[in-house]
């Protein structure tokens, strides 16, 4: 087992108010993409458990991680230092939690996304996209996509991820354009022919 049920109540108590109800949110989204795409639930329940556990640290905590872990920042990440927290998140996993090399890799993209996704990194990041506690303009989409499609799905979020991010003057990180290639790429379209 990955996570009993104790290893799990330890990683939740570190979590607090919306943040807790997001991953548990983020555990029964990824439970459920599992079950419709057959991937291995458990190993995508523990990926949602560990996802957003350094999300709260401060940008000097979430730089002191990085050292220790011998993660580099990017000149995005370096402006941007919360988005690091999934690799944060991904090196904690490994080291105190004993997580799968693949349930860290999950962890470490589900913030930007990445080139070549596997079917656990794919389910994390729609997991956290579309999961119940979530309410803004276009989750509804990305929840009906989910069910048809995980790679249309997925674009879909990409798209709405990078319009806003234009929309706000900030910064893309190049783990995003590259997901945002690969699929098109691919001839992934979720717009309706
Ligand atoms: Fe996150
Ligand atoms: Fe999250």
């Amino acid at each position: 087992m990955l996570c009993n049920d104790e290893m799990r109540k330890g990683i939740l108590s570190r979590l607090h108010g919306y943040r807790f109800e997001h991953t548990l949110g983020c555990e029964r989204a990824a439970k459920f993409l599992a079950g419709r795409y057959g991937g291995d639930a458990e190993k995508c329940a523990f990926a949602a458990v560990l996802h957003d556990m350094t999300k709260q640290l401060s940008k000097e905590e979430q730089l002191n991680l990085c050292e220790k872990y011998g993660i580099i920042p990017c000149n995005v990440e370096k402006n941007e230092p919360k988005m690091l927290h999934g690799k944060t998140a991904a090196a904690l996993a490994l080291d105190e939690y004993g997580a799968p090399q693949d349930v860290a890799d999950a962890i470490a993209c589900h913030t930007t996304g990445k080139a070549k996704m596997t079917l656990l990194d794919k389910i994390l990041y729609l997991a956290d996209y579309i999961e119940d506690t979530r309410d803004f303009p276009g989750v509804e989409k990305a929840r009906e996509l989910a069910e048809q499609d995980i790679d249309r799905a997925l674009l879909y979020c990409f798209d709405q991820t990078l319009i806003e991010l234009i929309g706000r003057g900030k910064l893309i990180h190049s783990d995003t354009i590259a997901a945002y290639n690969d699929l098109v790429g691919q001839g992934v379209c979720w717009r309706d022919a």
